[in-house]
């Protein structure tokens, strides 16, 4: 059930297609997992994933066992892999749900296998190599021996062997060349225990500036959502899917030098007429953008002023017209006019994942578009 609420994120579900289905055909023959972890980026889980088995990719991944599990419970039959550690008592809903999991070290694995005793079922694993994060994963040297002492265990499946680039949003990074040719050498390795063993190591940055790291499989995370990691799309035709809307909840006429919001950080310099936008940062809408982030109002930018409240802020549209319930774009397209995620996110010192996955799912809901302009679901995910 949805409740009318007066801010929303708006989702357009035929561009995240049209993304995924360049990405497919981009890196084609390697397969797509797509990271829909942090309910997939704050663009609602269930419907992105859905979308995302529609466009064609093979696979799915996550960070935690409670993502997985939400998307089989909504339905995804496709492979869903569990990126993050796990953790010993989550091995039955593993096993119930049948995901593929992450086994980055001998302990996990014992402790896995020792779960598994008295049970029939083989559970498919990926093992994860730390190529530099300094994170999860065993060290390079001992991948070979780790993927050994699993199969010797008789209870896995190796299904796959990954790693993850610490720095691959950098183009022309001799570290990060470096890095996937040594995962590379390795997967040559263990390709020869398993020639169908699927080898994995590129995330958007990667996808992006470094065709040789797509091997059998990509994994991409903010690409899927028209992003780039770090600035320049490499001339991929992606663009973003997500807005952030919202209607005007009040109309005032300020008076010259006179304070706006919590601590007066605003003073008007002259008479000025004052919207006010009901979404503040109790809904994922930053305080660093007091004072320094602009919004959509007829197509037009105007600024952001004063202290942002939990649930409101304030703009000045000057001497120029705007009506109670009007609609205003916060990040999105109103005519010519465009606000990034990038905008946004510069101006909180931070990245667009952050800001993406600070949205609040319980107050945001998410609306879904599919071009020619229809809403076709209009939910809140908890
Ligand atoms: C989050 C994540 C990704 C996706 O990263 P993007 O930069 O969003 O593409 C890929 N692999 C792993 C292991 C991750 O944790």
């Amino acid at each position: 059930m949805s409740i009318a609420h007066p801010t929303w994120i708006e989702i357009d579900l035929t561009q995240f297609e049209q993304n995924m289905r360049t990405i497919c055909s981009k890196v084609a023959p390697a397969k797509v997992c797509v990271v829909v972890k942090a309910n997939a980026y704050g663009h609602g889980l269930l419907p992105i994933a859905r979308a995302a088995v529609a466009s064609g990719v093979d696979q799915l991944a996550v960070a935690y066992l409670q993502e997985a599990v939400r998307l089989r419970e909504g339905g995804i039959t496709h492979p869903i892999l569990v990126l993050g550690a796990i953790h010993e008592n989550q091995i039955p809903d593993l096993l119930r749900c049948d995901l593929e999991f992450t086994i980055s070290s001998k302990y996990k694995g014992e402790l896995v296998a020792k779960a598994l005793r008295g049970i029939e079922k083989r559970c498919k694993v990926h093992v994860e190599i730390d190529v530099g994060m300094r994170r999860t994963g065993v060290r390079i040297e001992r991948g070979l021996e780790l993927i050994d002492a699993l199969l010797e265990k008789g209870c896995f499946e190796v299904v796959g062997l990954y790693s993850h680039l610490p720095s691959s949003d950098l183009p022309n990074s001799e570290a990060t060349q470096e890095a996937i040719e040594r995962f590379t050498l390795l997967a040559k390795e263990a390709k020869k225990r398993d020639p169908s063993l699927i080898c994995h190591i590129a995330n958007s940055g990667a996808i992006l500036h470094y065709p040789n790291s797509y091997l059998d499989m990509v994994r991409p995370g903010i690409l899927s959502f028209g992003i780039s990691p770090g600035g320049s799309l490499s001339g991929f035709n992606v663009s973003p899917c997500l807005s952030l809307k919202a209607h005007i909840s009040y109309f005032k006429v300020v008076e010259q030098g006179e304070g706006i919001s919590y601590g007066h950080l605003y003073k008007t310099k002259e008479q000025s007429r004052i919207v006010t936008i009901p979404i503040g940062y109790g809904d994922g809408y930053r305080r660093a953008l007091a004072n320094r982030a602009e919004v959509l109002i007829r197509g037009k930018r105007y600024p952001v002023v004063g202290a942002i409240c939990m649930d409101q802020f304030m703009v000045n549209i000057g001497q120029d017209e705007a009506y109670v319930g009007e609609e205003v774009t916060l990040i999105g397209k109103q005519g010519i006019e465009e606000i990034t995620i990038e905008e946004i996110s510069s101006l909180c010192d931070t990245v667009p994942y952050e800001i993406f996955c600070s949205f609040n799912h319980d107050r945001l809901p998410r609306t879904y578009t599919t071009s020619p302009a229809i809403v076709t679901e209009s939910l809140i995910y908890r």
